[in-house]
């Protein structure tokens, strides 16, 4: 129970590594704020959460909507009084060759995965300023570090905007007691990964020296640690959890 009495916000939380981080959080603890685009999912999500004795809450929203990012932030501070810990983890992917991918697509994907991590940290920011305290946990990856291998240039060139954001916001924030690091997973079995055929998995699978595409849980663990007491003293850290798929 490392989280006791914290109060997390996860975005992307209805499957996937956001499903094992709200499960991790909660399980150690946090009273976490469930939030996706799909609110079915949501509803899954909690429902496991309560059954392992958890407290949680669902809140569908998208991370593109501002607006509707404010009224989330809103509804948690006035139920549990706190936003302690924000992991931004909800993300889109696609594989696309360049010169194919069109402006609608590009714009997209770093309205989901770059600009909804830059509002949900500016909807939360202003509280844990004035608490004194708070960390932030973007899930990055290493397409963001090296460039895809697989994904198209929208998604990577979105997850390095993710790595700098962290970095500019480490360095901002560090002065008001709140830390802000990112994981950086390399190939993790959820459903994202299944929308692109087997062999490509397995390409991943073996380049990578641990010999096994990475858990949810993997990631959740290392979201775990970094929301913990134990790294307190870690900010701007971009942690990678990828089986040695990139080692740098
Ligand atoms: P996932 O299985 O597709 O889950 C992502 C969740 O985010 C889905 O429930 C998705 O809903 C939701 N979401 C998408 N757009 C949203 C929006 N605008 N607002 C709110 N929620 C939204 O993906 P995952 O594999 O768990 O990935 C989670 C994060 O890890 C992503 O940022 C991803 O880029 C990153 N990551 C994943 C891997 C990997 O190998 N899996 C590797 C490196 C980094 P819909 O399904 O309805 O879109």
């Amino acid at each position: 129970m490392r989280l006791r009495n914290r109060t997390a916000m996860v975005t992307g939380a209805g499957q996937g590594i956001g499903q094992a981080i709200a499960l991790a959080l909660a399980r150690h603890g946090a009273r976490v704020a469930l939030c996706d685009i799909n609110a079915q999912r949501l509803d899954m999500v909690l429902a496991e959460i309560q059954s392992i004795g958890g407290c949680a809450l669902t809140c569908p929203m998208d991370v593109t909507s501002k607006e509707q990012i404010q009224q989330v932030v809103q509804q948690v501070l006035s139920l549990w009084g706190a936003i302690d810990i924000l992991v931004n983890n909800a993300g889109i992917y696609e594989v696309l060759p360049f010169e194919e991918i069109t402006e609608a697509q590009w714009d997209r994907m770093l309205s989901v995965n770059l600009k909804g991590a830059f509002l949900c940290c500016q909807a939360v920011v202003p509280h844990m300023k004035q608490r004194g305290s708070g960390t932030i946990i973007n899930i990055a990856s290493s397409a963001g570090k090296t460039g895809a291998t697989l994904a198209g240039a929208h998604y990577s060139v979105s997850k390095a905007g993710v790595i700098c954001l962290t970095k500019q916001l480490a360095r901002e924030l560090g002065p008001y007691g709140i830390t802000v690091n990112a994981v950086a997973p390399g190939r993790i079995d959820t459903p994202m990964i299944h929308t692109v055929p087997e062999d490509q998995n397995e390409m991943f699978r073996q380049r990578t020296p641990l010999g096994r595409l990475g858990t949810p849980e993997d990631v959740a663990n290392a979201v775990v640690f970094l929301a913990s007491d134990e790294a307190s003293f870690i900010t701007g850290e971009i942690l990678d959890v990828n089986g040695g798929l990139l080692i740098d």
